[in-house]
């Protein structure tokens, strides 16, 4: 989750209200400055401003307006360009995709993992990773059925909130630990209504939660019959099984499963687990896709990016 909440938008537009703050005062202490009552006036309206400022970028950072002002400012900043590849997310054209360095942060990733993937993989405007350029574009084909949907997304990617937004699609996010989320919802025990969502977005959680089966017996309890959970999660498709280590240290698990807080690595018993949860289920076919959203694995080995679109039985 953490690896793509960065929001260089937000940062950029939030210095550059600074520096704008910064060259009037500046401008007004110079014209004024044997003026003392006008040099404290500037003064004071520098605390000021910058108090504003401070308070606005906190509003927009722990508030749903975050995800609109994103959408705002990245309208301006990144313009369309003729390019190679495309992000459905935000609907621009780029050269290339940028590469992160994720393998760089021994802190939190395990660089052995980043070996066999390509690691230009990230939109440079909404920070999109390939699985969510699939899921923007299976959403692309699926716009009808969305918009009459109650949609729940746990653990809301910045990338496909701009789609949402885009297509005016409601969408109630939810996470433990991110404030900016309409509700504060634990996976393992969602405090919801049995049947109440038509369809329910889950991408890359279940390999944090502290019960998967739990968490995916939730999933299937609050969505209605024949109701969609589209979910993915890291898959070793070396390992047969699920391998999980729930107690190790943060280094223990980054060697492990290739981050602090992964506690666990699913395996080619995926689907299984899926369809052993009541859950009938197909992966999205990328077959129809334009190559120009690819590369789709990455920027980790262990995101093959398979997508599964499960339907509750
Ligand atoms: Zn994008």
């Amino acid at each position: 989750m953490r690896k793509y909440d960065r929001n260089a938008v937000f940062n950029i537009a939030v210095k550059a209200l600074l520096f704008i703050v910064f060259f009037a005062a500046a401008f007004c202490i110079l014209k004024f400055a044997f003026n003392l009552a006008t040099v404290i006036s500037v003064i004071v309206g520098l605390i000021c401003g910058l108090a504003a400022v401070f308070l606005f970028s906190y509003l927009l950072r722990y508030t749903g307006f975050y995800y609109s002002y994103y959408a705002f400012v990245s309208r301006f900043l990144f313009r369309e360009k003729q390019g190679n590849v495309y992000c459905p997310c935000c609907g621009r054209h780029f050269e290339h995709f940028e590469d992160e360095r994720f393998y760089d942060d021994l802190k939190h990733y395990n660089p052995e993992m980043f070996k066999k993937s390509r690691q230009d993989v990230i939109c440079d405007c909404c920070r999109s990773a390939p699985r969510q350029r699939i899921i923007a574009q299976w959403a692309e084909q699926n716009v009808d059925m969305l918009k009459s949907s109650k949609i729940l997304y746990f653990a809301p990617e910045l990338s496909m909130m701009l789609w949402f937004r885009k297509h005016g699609i409601r969408v109630t996010t939810a996470d433990l630990f991110d404030k900016r989320t309409d509700l504060k919802l634990d996976l393992t025990a969602i405090d919801l209504p049995d049947g109440s969502e038509d369809i329910v977005f889950c991408n890359h959680v279940l390999e944090h939660v502290s019960d998967y089966k739990v968490a995916l017996s939730e999933l299937h309890r609050v969505l209605k019959e024949g109701g969609r959970l589209i979910i993915s999660f890291p898959i070793n498709y070396d390992f047969e099984e699920v391998h999980e280590e729930k107690t190790g240290s943060g280094e223990e698990r980054i060697r492990l499963f290739g981050q602090d807080d992964h506690l666990r690595v699913f395996g080619k018993d995926s689907r299984k687990i899926l369809e052993g949860s009541g859950f009938a289920v197909e992966s999205i076919d990328l077959s129809g896709f334009p190559q120009e959203i690819v590369p789709v694995t990455g920027p980790a080995d262990y995101d093959t990016n398979e997508i599964f679109c499960c339907v509750r039985k």
